[in-house]
């Protein structure tokens, strides 16, 4: 008989999900460049060493492509993987907010749990109840049961024509700005008309609840679809 060493204990399911949702997360921000494990250990609040031994177990597993110093990318199995924790998770928030009556802004913290527990039986009935969703409480698309996932490329209070706009995604979830958004009434669905900008200056917007001043930090966060004018369409 020998004992494992604490090196080769299996790590917590939750662990590499966590790990693997992080990952995917960098991709996206930075697509077509590799994940440095500094990223990785940032992103997850470990130390630099810690996240590199992960990387190497992730690449045993053959979940990521790793090269020290190099960074990562996901393997095919790690992006499906990802997908189905994404998928989980963006389905509980939508369930607490739904049907249970939460506030979007306090349904993060609690699919960062759920996410790793719930059975897939239970999902596919809270997916089913919520009539197969294609977005959360936030804008943030739910990856279907296959992993395909939809890409969205809206422009943002900061970047996009002024003029009405629908709210379509807020990327910055903390619960403080969340509530903020609340107040002003930019929430998804929504509309809201987009001043003129400047190059500097706050980006103003108007909603059904009076008129709003964002800084640009906090303008780039939200992201918006034009709204088709009935008036003007062909
Ligand atoms: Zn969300």
């Amino acid at each position: 008989m020998f004992e494992r060493s604490p090196a080769e204990r299996p790590m917590p399911t939750s662990t590499i999900e966590d790990y693997l949702k992080a990952i995917y997360a960098e991709q996206l921000a930075r697509p077509g460049e590799r994940v440095t494990t500094g990223r990785i250990a940032e992103a997850l609040s470990v130390t630099p060493g810690t996240a590199t031994s992960m990387m190497k177990t992730l690449a045993n597993a053959g979940l990521v492509s790793y090269e020290p110093y190099g960074g990562v990318t996901l393997t095919g199995a790690g992006e499906a993987l990802a997908m189905r924790v994404l998928r989980r998770h963006r389905i509980v928030e939508l369930f607490l907010v739904e049907v249970l009556g939460m506030d979007w802004s306090e349904v993060h913290p609690e699919a960062e749990r759920l996410e790793h527990v719930v059975s897939e039986k239970m999902l596919e009935r809270m997916d089913a109840l919520l009539g197969r969703p294609t977005f959360d409480p936030h804008g943030d698309p739910i990856p279907t049961a296959r992993g395909d996932v939809a890409t969205t490329d809206h422009p943002s209070l900061l970047t996009c024509e002024p003029g009405r706009h629908r709210v379509a995604r807020v990327l910055d979830q903390s619960a403080d700005f969340l509530r903020r958004l609340d107040r002003c009434g930019v929430v998804p669905g929504e509309v809201a008309t987009v001043g003129a900008r400047d190059d500097d200056g706050p980006v103003v917007v108007e909603t059904t609840s009076g008129r709003h001043a964002f800084d640009r930090a906090a303008a780039a966060q939200i992201l918006v679809e034009p709204v088709q004018d009935p008036a003007t369409r062909s």
